[in-house]
């Protein structure tokens, strides 16, 4: 029997706060593993978003997330400038019919965190009749393929990061100041073992998964399956419409990419679960998936069918009929959310410590931009 490989950190979960949990580590020296369940790094939540750099216009009803979104952007944007979208004109219009903000509470929010706003009366891709006001901000997008690049090839070149992906953790225990953990791996039939004082759980969905084989407690969440559809339109590129705030629409360049992204709070969502761990019907029918170990939603036959066609009947409705849309493909995930934010849409990122000696940390991550957030951990 092989002795334990021991590290100073085990980060579980490689999706952008793992990854750069274990960057942040390896810069202070410590000696890191970073266990990914699936073959590549950054393929789930990290990759399937909107892509939004959020600058706080998007939460009038949270004003804690809408000023985390805001106190980190400047750093994020200096940091990852090679990987945002700067160029697009970015519109949030306020919706005539059922919208749970207005225009002048809108106004007040934007004036109240200092972020810029213009009232704009005309303009030729869209249609008022269903708007009640308009508003050019400033708001950018990452594109995710790029990030994933980036942050796969800084994992690889820094030494102090041991990788070990389609791996998963099967059991842990505490021994004395360390945490003992089983590891399994697609690449070999028996598990190996390995120790560390520090654990950090960054796995999202999974989080309540990966904390029971702490034998910690849960984070309360909501889980839902949710799909990105990915557009283009003949009429414009570097546009994009936020349509706020309640059951509504958002349509803006993914990134760098060329493609456009489409959500909405209707119909991205196809399934809810408000178990601790997500339990969905589809899960029953493959073997490669479930409540504790979830597959990727993009690659299985039982993904739901898209919603793109609903989707679109709903932005279409902010714009002028002759815009034109086509369909190209969509990306589907799992998103989860505290269940303490149902009311607000707030979406904080928690950073938990959830015992000490050996430490476990547990990170829920609200919005990318907050993956500083991993920097109070050591
Ligand atoms: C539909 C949607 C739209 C969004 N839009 C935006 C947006 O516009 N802007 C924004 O800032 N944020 C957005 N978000 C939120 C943002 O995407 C997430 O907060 C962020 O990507 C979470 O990153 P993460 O690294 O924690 O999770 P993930 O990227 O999901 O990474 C978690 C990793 O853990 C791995 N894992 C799971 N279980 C195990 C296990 N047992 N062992 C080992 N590894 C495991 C997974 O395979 C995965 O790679 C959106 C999210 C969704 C789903």
């Amino acid at each position: 029997m092989s002795a334990d490989s021991t590290f100073d950190a085990i980060v579980i979960g490689g999706g952008i706060f793992g990854i750069y949990a274990a960057l942040h580590f390896a810069r202070k020296g410590l000696h890191t593993a970073l266990i990914e369940k699936e073959p590549q790094l950054f393929t789930k939540a990290s990759m399937v978003n909107q892509a939004r750099l959020h600058g706080g216009y998007h939460y009038p009803r949270s004003i804690a997330t809408a000023r985390m979104s805001d106190e980190h952007k400047a750093r994020f944007t200096a940091t990852h400038k090679d990987f945002i979208n700067f160029s697009f004109e970015k519109y949030y219009a306020i919706d005539r019919y059922g919208s749970l903000t207005d225009a002048a509470q809108f106004e007040r929010f934007c004036a109240y965190l200092n972020i810029p706003y213009r009232r704009v009366h005309r303009h030729e891709l869209f249609h008022f009749d269903r708007i009640e006001a308009l508003y050019a901000t400033v708001e950018h997008s990452f594109d995710p393929i790029l990030m994933a690049r980036y942050y796969r090839q800084a994992v690889q070149e820094q030494k102090a990061i041991e990788v070990y992906t389609s791996s998963h953790i099967r059991a842990a225990e505490a021994v004395a100041q360390e945490w003992r953990v089983e590891v399994h791996t697609t690449r070999q039939a028996s598990p190996f073992y390995i120790r560390a004082p520090l654990v950090v759980n960054a796995t999202y969905s999974a989080t309540n998964a990966v904390n029971r084989l702490f034998d910690l407690p849960p984070v309360e969440l909501m889980h839902e399956i949710s799909e990105i559809a990915l557009l283009t339109s003949p009429d414009f590129s570097e546009l994009g419409l936020t349509v706020m705030d309640g059951p509504f629409a958002s349509i803006m360049p993914y990134g760098k990419t060329g493609l456009l992204s489409l959500s909405s709070v209707a119909y991205t969502h196809h399934k809810v679960s408000y178990e601790p761990v997500p339990h969905f019907d589809c899960m029953d029918r493959v073997a490669h998936c479930s409540p504790w170990l979830q597959g990727q939603c993009n690659a299985c036959s039982q993904q739901p069918r898209s919603h793109y066609r609903k989707m679109l009947a709903q932005i279409r409705q902010y714009f002028r009929p002759q815009v034109r849309f086509r369909y190209y493909h969509s990306l589907f995930t799992i998103k989860s959310k505290l269940q303490a934010n149902f009311i607000d849409d707030g979406r904080p990122t928690e950073v938990l410590c959830l015992r000490e000696q050996p430490a476990f940390w547990c990170v829920f991550a609200g919005k990318i931009n907050s993956i500083y957030e991993v920097e109070r951990i050591v």
